[in-house]
């Protein structure tokens, strides 16, 4: 691999693509065990040393925003919710000059008390994560029995101004294949932004199957019998999710098609895990430690050109069409949805 050149002030890769959102992944951790996610009995929990401290983390999101040009930083899991940092590290992010903007992923448990101090501490969007809208199902699909907690999340941060909120939904065949039209209906009635996410290849118990996951095809296919879709013309740039019209506007529904349209080539996302690695995409194999470097005392410039020299290695795309293509070793959970 050719060295990382010496562009300051930004993470750009060989194939020119510049990353400008920065998801972190607060903890490994979660509260429900969705099944397409982790097993029941949950996973080997990364270990408390292990983890950057809030100050760590502080400290590698304002060397991305201050020095790599990062100007959307987005926090994950696991279930971020459950870090107990979180509100001072939101606090500490919106400080940073340039303000980068702060959104969440959460499964919306714990949102209802926390939307508000979230709020107040600089958050600016929330993504909530909702597959199902029946009460026997979700408790079936996240082996909990928490629906009513989630759309009492939901109703609290619209409230609280986290706005827009975006549902993720995520379609299994013969689970809730055929909860689509009802999903977007319920997102149309209280003004939520809904975006089904295709099925990948990253649940800790390597069971996705390629020839059963839902598609976008399908997912379309199935919201086509009740509402009229038209291609949203706005530009896409890098956002992941293809958006329609609903019955033509403004309302609009997205699907994030990974697996079936990839868009690789569009990707503008660095990452950073729960123990302090880089990873160039969801899907690399290898991973960069900024921990061991910021531990054994690098600077912020140090600390830039690793960040940099990782990134530099992005590959094209995440190949999971290609025979040789290879589950990363470590679940979404762990690397930050
Ligand atoms: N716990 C939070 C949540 O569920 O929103 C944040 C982390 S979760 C890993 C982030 C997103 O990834 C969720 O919307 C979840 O549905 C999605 N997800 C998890 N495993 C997935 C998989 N194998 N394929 C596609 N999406 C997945
Ligand atoms: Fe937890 Fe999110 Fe994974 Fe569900 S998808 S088990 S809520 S990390």
């Amino acid at each position: 691999m050719t060295a990382a050149p010496t562009t300051d002030g930004v993470l750009v890769d060989r194939y020119g693509r510049v990353a400008r959102d920065l998801r972190v992944s607060l903890t490994d951790k979660c509260n429900l065990r969705c099944t397409y996610c982790m097993p029941a009995e949950g996973l080997p929990w990364l270990a408390g040393p292990q983890l950057l401290t809030d100050d760590e983390i502080v400290r590698l999101i304002r060397v991305a925003v201050q020095r790599l040009g990062i100007t959307e930083v987005r926090f994950t899991g696991g279930e971020p919710l459950i870090r107990p940092g979180l509100v001072d590290i939101v606090t500490a992010v919106a400080a940073l000059q340039p303000r980068p903007r702060i959104s969440l992923t959460t499964n919306g448990i714990g949102l209802a008390r926390l939307a508000p101090v979230l709020h107040a501490a600089g958050l600016d969007r929330v993504n909530v994560s909702l597959d199902t809208l029946e009460r026997a199902r979700f408790t079936e699909l996240t082996r909990r029995d928490r629906l009513a907690d989630v759309l009492a999340g939901l109703s609290e941060a619209a409230a609280a101004g986290l706005t827009p909120v975006k549902l993720n939904s995520v379609l299994m065949r013969g689970v809730n294949d055929d909860e689509a039209p009802a999903l977007l209906r319920f997102a149309l009635a209280h003004g939520y932004e809904l975006r089904f996410i295709e099925q990948m290849p990253l649940d800790a118990q390597h069971r996705w199957d390629r020839t059963t996951m839902v598609t976008a095809d399908e997912i379309l296919a199935s919201l086509a019998g009740e509402f009229t879709l038209t291609p949203d013309q706005a530009e896409r740039g890098a956002a992941p999710a293809e958006t329609w019209l609903v019955d033509g506007g403004p309302a609009r529904v997205g699907v994030i098609a990974s697996v079936t349209r990839p868009f690789c080539g569009d990707c503008d996302r660095t990452r950073l895990t729960a123990d302090g690695q880089v990873r160039a995409c969801l899907f690399a194999t290898e991973e960069s430690d900024l921990r061991g470097a910021l531990r054994a005392g690098a600077d912020d410039a140090e600390l830039a050109r690793r960040w940099q020299a990782a990134m530099w290695g992005k590959r094209a795309g995440h190949g999971i069409d290609d025979p040789s293509f290879l589950q990363p070793a470590r679940p979404m959970s762990a690397i930050g949805g």
